[in-house]
C-alpha cells in the first residue's frame, strides 16, 4: 500500500513531517522517503530501505541536517520514493501510493516518443516514475495530473512538492483517502493519508479531498486547483484492515466501525456455548471487542503480539519466512487456551495459511473448539486497485482455491467464482465448508457484504467492493450497482455536451 505526508509552514517543519510520516508505517515494509525544499529553494531528498528496521531509526539525522518551511514524506511498500524531478513544469519532488496494472502498455507507448525510464532492481519500472513523466507531458501540472489520472489502469493519490508548496491530488476516483490539517498557531498546512497523525502534531482536521480533487497548500492556505468528481470508490478495507485505529476516513472512525462490524456478525450468530472472544492482532482486535460486547461473552486474549520487537508488519520477501514471521510474532497465553471453546475474530482470510497454523497450535495447547469469524466477506478476487501486497494472484486466496477445489478444474473465469460469492447458496456454504476443513476450523462464518457496508457506514456506491464481490463500476460493466453505473452514464453524457 503505502502512505504519505506533508506539511507547508512559517518555520522548520523537518520534525512535523519526519513524525507525520512515521505515523503511516503500518500502511509499508518497502522503503521510506523524504524531501525538503530548504531556505535558497534547492531540494534535498533521501530514501531509505525500511524492509527490516523502523522509518524513526533511518531517518533520525535529518531532524539536525535538513532544514525548510515545506517538507514531504513516503512510506512505500513498493518503488523508491520521493523522486526529484527536473522537467520543463520546472524542479519538484513527488510521492504516490496507488498502482499502475498498465504501467508496461504505458511504458511501450513512451518509448515511441523517446521517453525512458531507469528499471527498479528486477526489471520492475518505477511507477512515481511513471507519473511523473505523464504529468510532464502537459503544459501545466494541474493538466499533467488530470492526463496521469486518466491514462492508468488502477489507481493514484500524490503530493508535488515545488517553489516551496505543496500540490496534493487524490486518486480519480477515491481509491485512497487524502486529508488536510491546519495548525492555527502559526497557520502550517498539513496533509496526510491518515487523520491520525494531524493530533499530536497539534493539527486541526479540515477536511478530506473528493476523488481526483486538486489543491495546493501553501502558508494559511488550501487552494483548490480542479474540483472533485463524484464518483468515490474508496476502499473498504481501510475500516477493515489497512486503517489506523484513531483515523477517520469520509469522516467515520476506523476504530469505532470495526465495533459496529464484530456487533453485526455476532448478530443472528451461535455463541451460546462458546467461552471467550479472541481477536488477532492487530486489526482483528476491534472487531472482536465489537463482538464481545453484543454477545456478552467475555473478550480474552488467547494470543498476545509481541510488541517490543516487531512493533510493525515485517514482511520478508519469501512466504516461508512470512509464515515464520507471522509465527513468532504471535505468543499463545497457554491459561487462556486448555479446555475453552475459542472464538476468534480475523481483518479477513486472505491466504489461511495463517489461521491454519495458529488453529493447529491451539488445539495443541488444549483448546476444546475454534471458532474464526472473518469480519470481511470471502476475498474472491485479487485487487487492482492498490499494491495490497496479501494477494498478488487468484489462487493466492483461499476462497478461489476453495472453488477451483470444488469445480475440480482452475477457475479464470470471472463470472464462475461470482456464483460462489452469495451467502447462504449452496454454492457458498460449499466453499466455505471447504475452508473451513482446510484451516482445521470447528466453525467458519464470513461477515456478510451488507453488514460490513453498513458498519462502514457510507453509501455502498461509495465503497469498493471489488475483491469481494468483483464489482468495478469505473470499468462500465457493473450488474450489481447500477445507481453508480447510471451516475456515470449522466456524467459521460454531460461532458460530450459540453
Ligand atoms: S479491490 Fe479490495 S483491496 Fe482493492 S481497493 Fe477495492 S476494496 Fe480495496
Amino acid at each position: 500500500m503505502g502512505g504519505f505526508f506533508g506539511v507547508v509552514a512559517a518555520s522548520d517543519c523537518v520534525t512535523e513531517v519526519f513524525y507525520g510520516t512515521d505515523y503511516h508505517s503500518h500502511l509499508g515494509t518497502l522503503r521510506g522517503g523524504m524531501a525538503v525544499q530548504s531556505e535558497d529553494g534547492t531540494l534535498k531528498r533521501r530514501i531509505h530501505d525500511i524492509t527490516n528496521s523502523q522509518f524513526k531509526t533511518k531517518f533520525d539525522s535529518v531532524l539536525t541536517e535538513w532544514h525548510g518551511k515545506c517538507a514531504i514524506g513516503v512510506i512505500s511498500d513498493f518503488e523508491d520514493q520521493p523522486l526529484l524531478v527536473s522537467s520543463r513544469l520546472g524542479t519538484y519532488a513527488i510521492v504516490t501510493v496507488g498502482k499502475i496494472e498498465n504501467i508496461r502498455e504505458l511504458a511501450e507507448e513512451s518509448y515511441k516518443t523517446g521517453i525512458f525510464f531507469s528499471e527498479m532492481s528486477g526489471g520492475e519500472l518505477n511507477p512515481t516514475e511513471m507519473i511523473a513523466s505523464l504529468i510532464n507531458q502537459k503544459s501545466d501540472i494541474i493538466d499533467g495530473i488530470q492526463y496521469a489520472m486518466d491514462s492508468i489502469k488502477g489507481s493514484c493519490s500524490l503530493l508535488i512538492m515545488i517553489d516551496g508548496k505543496i500540490i496534493a491530488a487524490r486518486d480519480k476516483f477515491g481509491r485512497t483517502p487524502v486529508s488536510l490539517a491546519k495548525r492555527n498557531l502559526d497557520g502550517a498546512v498539513g496533509v496526510s493519508m491518515e487523520t491520525s497523525a494531524f493530533p499530536n502534531l497539534d493539527f486541526t482536521y479540515l477536511r478530506d479531498l473528493g476523488p481526483g480533487e486538486i489543491v495546493q497548500l501553501s502558508l494559511n492556505a488550501v487552494k483548490q486547483l480542479k474540483k472533485p468528481g463524484t464518483i468515490n470508490q474508496i476502499c473498504s478495507f481501510f475500516w477493515v484492515y489497512f486503517g489506523y485505529p484513531s483515523s477517520n476516513f469520509e469522516g467515520i472512525n476506523t476504530e469505532s466501525s470495526r465495533y459496529r462490524n464484530g456487533e453485526g456478525i455476532a448478530e443472528g450468530d451461535d455463541y451460546e456455548n462458546i467461552d471467550s472472544i479472541c481477536g488477532i492482532p492487530d486489526s482483528g482486535v476491534a472487531h472482536a471487542i465489537g463482538y464481545s460486547n453484543a454477545s456478552g461473552k467475555p473478550y480474552q486474549r488467547a494470543l498476545v503480539k509481541y510488541t517490543p520487537t516487531w512493533p510493525r508488519s515485517f514482511t520478508p520477501q519469501s512466504q516461508t519466512a512470512r509464515n515464520l514471521v507471522a509465527k513468532m510474532k504471535l505468543i499463545p497465553v497457554e491459561e487462556q487456551i486448555r479446555d475453552k471453546r475459542l472464538l476468534f475474530l480475523d481483518d479477513s482470510i486472505v491466504r489461511g495459511t495463517q489461521f491454519k497454523d495458529i488453529a493447529r497450535r491451539l488445539y495443541e495447547r488444549g483448546a476444546k473448539a475454534v471458532h474464526l469469524r472473518s469480519a470481511s466477506p470471502p476475498i474472491m478476487f485479487p485487487c487492482k486497485f492498490l499494491n495490497f501486497s496479501r494477494s498478488r494472484s487468484t489462487l493466492d486466496l483461499a476462497a478461489p482455491r476453495a472453488v477451483e477445489l470444488l469445480e475440480g478444474h482452475p477457475v479464470d473465469d470471472p463470472e464462475l467464482l461470482k456464483k460462489y460469492i452469495t451467502e447462504g447458496t449452496e454454492q457458498y456454504n460449499a466453499m466455505v465448508e471447504v475452508i473451513r476443513k482446510e484451516l482445521g476450523l470447528t466453525t467458519l462464518k464470513y461477515q456478510t457484504l451488507d453488514k460490513l457496508i453498513a458498519a462502514i457506514g457510507l453509501p455502498r456506491e461509495k465503497i469498493c467492493t471489488y475483491c469481494y464481490d468483483g464489482c468495478d463500476p469505473t470499468s462500465g460493466e457493473c450488474p450489481m450497482c447500477e445507481k453508480l453505473k447510471e451516475k456515470m452514464e449522466k456524467e459521460t453524457d454531460k461532458k460530450q455536451s459540453k
